[in-house]
C-alpha cells in the first residue's frame, strides 16, 4: 500500500531515513545482545520501519531468529549470574537507574521525535510520553532501595523466620508499539530494580524508540547482558521460546488479549511468573449529576489521546437522559475542532492509525454500526487527504449491544455513545463485558461516587477524571483484561521470589 502514497514520491525514503541519522545519533539499525550491537544472525536479514503518517522509511533494523533470541537470553542468563551485576547493592543498581533516567531526560526531545516518526503520535504526546516513561525509571530507582524482607515472630522458641525477596532471574518483555518508550521501561525500570536481568522485544512498528532508550541504557553504565533488545517481525517463534525456554522465569507481556492468552497458555509448563497487561473495554459514565464542562474535558482527553489507541481509552460512553444532549453537543464540537494531521507538526493532536491492520480495524467496526443502524453524527469515513492511515474522529450514537463498538476495543479515534437512564442500569451495562482495565465516570454526588467506584469490575477508575496513569499508581486489570500490577510499589512483585528462611536450633541464654 505504501508505494502509492504521494508522500513518499515526494519525501523519498532514503533522504527521510538519513534525516533521522542526522538528527538523532540514537537511531540504531541494530539489535542489542551482551552489550553488543549486532545484526541477525539469518545473513544480516532486515525489516523497515515506517512513518504511519506518509509510508516512508525512517528505519530498519535486524530481523532477528530464534538463535538470535536464544543469543540474547544466554547473555541475559549470564549477566544475571556475573559478578558484575550480583555484587550490586540495591543502592547501586538504584543509582544506575537514576543515571538511566538523568540521560533519557537529556535526550527527551530527541526520543520524542523519534517516537512520532516511527508512530505518528502527535509530538507533543510524545514528549508528554517520554516523561510519563522516564517517571518508572526514576520511581524505580527509588523503590530499588525498598525490597523489603520482614522478620515474622515464630510461635517456637530458638527460632526466627526470615522472609527475603530476591530477584526471580531472567525476565523475557514483550512490548506494544501505543507507548513505544513507556511499557518497556515501566517493565524494565521494575525488573532491574528488583535484579533481575531483561530481553526486551519491542514491537516491530516502534522498534527505534526501544533501541534509543536501550542506547541510553548502555551509556548510562548498565552492565552488557542486563538489557537486550530482541527487534524481529516475527514474534510468534520468539515468544515461544520466551515461554518453553527454562531460563526466562517470567514474562511480562503489554498487548492484545489474544496474544496474551496465548503466552498465558505456553508458559503454564514452565510456570513463569507472567504478568499481563491486555486490551479493555473502558466504560466512560456520565451522571446526570456530573459537571459536564468536565466531563467532556475528560472525554477528549480519554478517547482522542494517541488517536484512540490506548488500551485504557475510554471504548463506550454511557450518558445520562438529563444531560444526554448537552453532553454530545458540547462534545461534538470539540471533536470538530480537533486538528489532525502528521504528528510532527507542534500542533497537531490527532495522527495517522498505526498501521493498515489497524485502520480496517476501525473502519470495519464503524461501518458494522452503521449497518446496524447507529446513527453516525460525526466522520466515519477515511481521511484520504491526509493519508492512507488518516481516519476521522467520528460519533456514533444509539449503538446497539450487537454492534462491535459496543462490545470490543475500537483503538481509533470513535466515540460510541449509549444512552441510560438510571445508575443501575448504568453500571449494569458497563460491566456487561470480559474486560475489565480501566473505567471512568463523572458525578458530584459523594454517594454516588462510592457506589459506582466499588461497583466498577475494573482495575482501575477514574473518578471526574480522564487520565489516570501515573507511576506512582498501580496498573492493570482484571477480568479477562489482565493479571499482576505495574508501576507503583506493587511493580516489583512480578520480579521478585519471596525466600522463606528458617533459623533453626538458636540459642539465646
Ligand atoms: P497489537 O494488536 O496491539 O499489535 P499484539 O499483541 O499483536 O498487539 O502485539 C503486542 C506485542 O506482542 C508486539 O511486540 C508483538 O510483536 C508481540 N507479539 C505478537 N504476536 C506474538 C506472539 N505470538 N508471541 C509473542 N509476542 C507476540
Amino acid at each position: 500500500m505504501w508505494r502509492h502514497l504521494g508522500v513518499v514520491a515526494r519525501t523519498g525514503s532514503n533522504v527521510n531515513f538519513s534525516r533521522m541519522r542526522g538528527f538523532s545519533a540514537l537511531v540504531q539499525d541494530k539489535a542489542l545482545v551482551d552489550g553488543a550491537w549486532v545484526d541477525s544472525s539469518n545473513s544480516k536479514a532486515t525489516f523497515e520501519v515506517r512513518n504511519p503518517a506518509n509510508g516512508a522509511v525512517i528505519g530498519k533494523v535486524p530481523n532477528m531468529t530464534v538463535e538470535d533470541a536464544q543469543k540474547a537470553i544466554n547473555a541475559a542468563k549470564q549477566a544475571y549470574e556475573s559478578k558484575e551485576w550480583r555484587s550490586l547493592t540495591a543502592k547501586d543498581r538504584s543509582n544506575l537507574l537514576k543515571k538511566w533516567h538523568k540521560l533519557i531526560e537529556e535526550h527527551s526531545q530527541e526520543i520524542a521525535e523519534i517516537m512520532t516518526a516511527e508512530s505518528g503520535k502527535p509530538i507533543n504526546e510524545s514528549k508528554g510520553e517520554v516523561a510519563y516513561g522516564n517517571a518508572f525509571v526514576e520511581w524505580f530507582a527509588e523503590e530499588a532501595r525498598r525490597v523489603y524482607g520482614e522478620i515474622v515472630p515464630s510461635a517456637l522458641p530458638n527460632r526466627e523466620i526470615i522472609v527475603m525477596k530476591q530477584p526471580i532471574g531472567v525476565a523475557a518483555l514483550i512490548t506494544p508499539w501505543n507507548f513505544p518508550m513507556a511499557m518497556i521501561t515501566r517493565k524494565a525500570g521494575a525488573a532491574l530494580a528488583a535484579g533481575c536481568t531483561v530481553v526486551v522485544k519491542p514491537s516491530e512498528d516502534t522498534p527505534l524508540t526501544a533501541l534509543a532508550v536501550a542506547k541510553l541504557a548502555v551509556d548510562a553504565g548498565i552492565p552488557k547482558g542486563v538489557i537486550n533488545v530482541v527487534t524481529t517481525n516475527k514474534a510468534a517463534p520468539i515468544g515461544d521460546l520466551f515461554c518453553k525456554s527454562p531460563d526466562v522465569r517470567g514474562i511480562s507481556f503489554t498487548g492484545s488479549t489474544e496474544v496474551g492468552k496465548l503466552l498465558f497458555r505456553n508458559s503454564a509448563d514452565g510456570i513463569k511468573r507472567i504478568c499481563l497487561e491486555l486490551g479493555g473495554n473502558a466504560p466512560f459514565i456520565v451522571f446526570d449529576s456530573a459537571n459536564i464542562e468536565k466531563a467532556v474535558d475528560g472525554a477528549m482527553a480519554s478517547k482522542f489521546r494517541n488517536c484512540g489507541q490506548t488500551c485504557v481509552s475510554a471504548n463506550r460512553f454511557f450518558v445520562q437522559d438529563g444531560v444526554y444532549d448537552k453532553f454530545v453537543e458540547q462534545l461534538k464540537k470539540r471533536v470538530q475542532a480537533l486538528k489532525i494531521g502528521d504528528g510532527q507538526g507542534c500542533d497537531v493532536q490527532i495522527g495517522p492509525l498505526i498501521n493498515e491492520m489497524q485502520f480496517k480495524k476501525v473502519s470495519g467496526f464503524v461501518e458494522d454500526a452503521r449497518s446496524k443502524k447507529a446513527n453516525i453524527i460525526l466522520g466515519g469515513k477515511p481521511l484520504t487527504d491526509q493519508g492512507e492511515l488518516f481516519y476521522a474522529p467520528t460519533i456514533v450514537t444509539d449503538v446497539p449491544p450487537s454492534a462491535q463498538l459496543y462490545s470490543e476495543e475500537v483503538f481509533g479515534p470513535v466515540v460510541s455513545i449509549i444512552r441510560f437512564r438510571d445508575e443501575e442500569e448504568a453500571v449494569k451495562k458497563a460491566n456487561d463485558t470480559r474486560r475489565g482495565l480501566a473505567g471512568y465516570f463523572y458525578s458530584e454526588n459523594l454517594q454516588q461516587v462510592f457506589r459506582v467506584a466499588k461497583r466498577l469490575e475494573v482495575g482501575m477508575v477514574g473518578v471526574n477524571e480522564g487520565i489516570i496513569s501515573a507511576a506512582e499508581a498501580p496498573f492493570g486489570g482484571v477480568k479477562e483484561s489482565g493479571v499482576g500490577r505495574e508501576g507503583s510499589k506493587h511493580g516489583i512483585d512480578d520480579y521478585v521470589d519471596i525466600k522463606y528462611i528458617c533459623m533453626g536450633n538458636l540459642k539465646y541464654d
